[in-house]
């Protein structure tokens, strides 16, 4: 099966998660309107700024059908803004932010920003052979995760050492970082793609 894999794509790095994807063998799609979410069977949500990403889901009325896909259990894979919308919680917000939610998990948005704007790493990511080289722009961490939660990276060095930036839970993958970005690293997008097709045949087809 070719899972058909949607980007949300109102604001933030949609096209180098679309071109990962593409080269991972997913049907890969921007997803700004219902009828482009209804033919996804997993969806990622990217880095940019996740205020805006709400309100512009508010404004163009999918914020509300994501998060029902989210709950019937639709794959979804956020990185760095990405991670604050899937998150239940978050710290810094703006006071009226919302969020998709469906990760169990407290984000402190704009974490790293404290001490340095962008910060890089390599780190170890649990069921990946090998440290995936992780870049963070203005990123947030997860300040607390509930015990649903799976802890997949954490930060190695620095001030931020021990920070958790890798999450699983469920059906719903977060990253503090940006695999998506060059010098990124395909693997993590390759579990998704896994997860995806073992997750099975969408729920909502409407090709
Ligand atoms: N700081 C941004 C936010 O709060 C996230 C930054 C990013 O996605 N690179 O949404």
């Amino acid at each position: 099966m070719t899972p058909t894999i949607g980007v949300f794509a109102l604001q933030g790095d949609v096209g180098e998660h679309l071109r990962v994807l593409t080269d991972l063998g997913a049907r890969a799609i921007g997803v700004r309107r219902v009828a482009e979410l209804d033919q996804c069977d997993g969806l990622v949500i990217p880095g940019g700024e996740s205020t805006t990403m709400s309100k512009l889901a508010r404004t163009f009325d999918l914020f509300e059908p994501i998060r029902q896909r989210i709950k019937e259990g639709m794959p979804a894979f956020g990185t760095c803004a990405g991670m604050i919308m899937l998150a239940d919680r978050v710290e810094d917000g703006a006071p009226d932010q919302e969020t998709l939610g469906g990760l169990d998990v407290t984000v402190r948005r704009n974490a790293f920003g404290r001490q340095v704007d962008s910060f890089e790493d390599d780190l170890r990511f649990a069921g990946l052979d090998g440290p995936v080289h992780a870049v963070f722009i203005r990123a947030p961490w997860v300040e607390d995760a509930g015990p649903g939660v799976d802890v997949l990276a954490r930060v190695g060095r620095g001030p931020a050492a021990g920070r958790i930036v890798a999450v699983r839970q469920g059906s719903l993958l977060a990253t503090s970082f940006h695999p998506e970005v060059d010098g990124g690293d395909d693997r993590i997008h390759r579990l998704f793609v896994d997860h995806v097709v073992a997750a099975g045949t969408r729920t909502h087809a409407e090709t």
